[in-house]
């Protein structure tokens, strides 16, 4: 196998080597793959701030839906009254 100097590190890697294997640089683009990873983790940000969301909406269904049904109740107890004074 050929062999070459990383021109970003200068340790000996394949010369078909596309990522140098010691610094992780991309020796096409000169970009450092481990600084490119890095955009994917907003992500993984976001799908977490999501499943907060959704327990956070959980949460707020836990309390807004028995003030819905107590209400209902109220409202009906209320017509019940208004129409047996009658
Ligand atoms: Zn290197």
């Amino acid at each position: 196998m050929e062999e070459k100097e990383c021109a970003f590190c200068g340790e000996i890697i394949k010369a078909k080597a596309v990522v140098c294997r010691f610094c992780q640089i991309d020796l096409a683009s000169g970009q450092s793959l481990a600084q490119a990873q890095p955009p994917q983790s907003p992500e993984t940000v976001n799908a977490r701030s999501g499943i907060e969301d959704g327990v956070n909406l959980g949460c707020g269904m836990f309390i807004v839906l028995p003030l819905l049904i107590l209400g209902a109740v109220i409202l009906l107890f209320w017509i019940l009254a208004f129409f047996s004074a009658f």
